[in-house]
């Protein structure tokens, strides 16, 4: 019986495997299908500065809707786009597209600044920072108008291209943050290395602030860190009013997390936008 069981639950998660690895086929597949057949997305989540209580802009993450898989979470693919080579032709329709927005919302007299994800491979192509230079020029937007967020990883994978190209783009004016600061390994002494404006502490260590004193100790030393080398300071993925009290008094800069809003779609990230900055509604 034992021995039936083994093979059961081995067939299972066999079964379970292969189910997987079709499921990564039909995405990676797909991918190149989805940029030409308008099945990607953008939304905007807001970056709020909690000692102004002013909104500066936004983080634009990727949403695509698969016809037969349904929402597949960037997480997902995006790893599998980079596994597969194909995550430039992402990255090109990420920047072209908030680029187009952002020159939408400049003729209608917004501005404001648009934060990008880029990958670890974007980071290694020395042209990038002047292209996007060129972009923004072409289109009447102000150097300010983007900004770029890059993990940890993707630093570390080949650092001394990285941190060549990440300092191109400082000299251009871009402003860069670290995101998901604290899963990498080596946070301290890459926070001395590399020429970064912002370090966003992850939700992972956000999450339970309220609660866990072992997070708030956590939080509280990386921002007197992150603050002590006059970087600005982003928490990512508050939920609670209470978190932004607390992160206010800890002197955190900026605030992301549903408690302000979700990432939204473009014409509904305006409407949030415009409305969060005429109220004076202290959070
Ligand atoms: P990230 O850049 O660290 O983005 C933050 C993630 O946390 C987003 O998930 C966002 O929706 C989520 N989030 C924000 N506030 C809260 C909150 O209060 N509670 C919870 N539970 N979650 C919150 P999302 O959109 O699923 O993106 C996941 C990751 O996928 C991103 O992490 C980023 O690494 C990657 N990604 C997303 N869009 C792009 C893109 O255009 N290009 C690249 N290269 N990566 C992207
Ligand atoms: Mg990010
Ligand atoms: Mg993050
Ligand atoms: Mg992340």
């Amino acid at each position: 019986n034992q021995a039936r069981m083994e093979s059961l639950s081995i067939a299972t998660y066999q079964q379970g495997e292969d189910e997987r690895y079709l499921r990564e086929l039909m995405i990676i597949r797909d991918l190149p299908i989805a940029l030409s057949q308008a099945q990607l997305h953008l939304v905007f989540q807001p970056k709020v500065d909690i000692q102004t209580n002013h909104c500066h802009g936004a983080e634009t993450l990727i949403r695509w809707l698969h016809p037969e898989l349904g929402f597949i979470p960037p997480d997902e693919f995006i790893r599998l786009a980079e596994n597969s080579g194909n995550i430039s032709i992402i990255s090109e329709w990420v920047l072209n597209t908030t680029i187009k927005q952002l020159a939408k919302w400049q003729q209608q007299g917004i501005s404001l600044t648009v934060a990008i994800n880029l990958s670890a491979h974007d980071l290694t192509n020395p042209q990038l920072p002047l292209d996007i230079e060129q972009l923004l020029i072409s289109n009447n937007l102000p150097i300010t108008a983007l900004s770029i967020e890059v993990t940890e990883g993707a630093v570390m994978k080949d650092a001394q291209t990285v941190i060549a190209v990440l300092q191109q783009f400082r000299n251009i004016g871009i402003s860069i943050a670290i995101d998901d600061f604290g899963t990498g390994h080596s946070s301290l002494a890459y926070l001395k290395l590399l020429p970064v404006n912002e370090v966003k502490i992850d939700r992972s260590f956000i999450k339970d602030i309220h609660t866990d004193a072992t997070d708030l100790m956590i939080v509280d030393t990386s921002i007197r860190l992150i603050k002590g080398l006059n970087l600005s300071v982003v928490a990512e993925g508050v939920e609670s009013a209470e978190g932004i009290d607390i992160l206010r008094k800890l002197n955190c800069d900026i605030i992301q997390g549903y408690v302000y809003s979700k990432p939204l779609k473009a014409d509904d990230f305006i409407v949030w936008f415009q409305q969060f900055n005429q109220s004076n509604v202290p959070f």
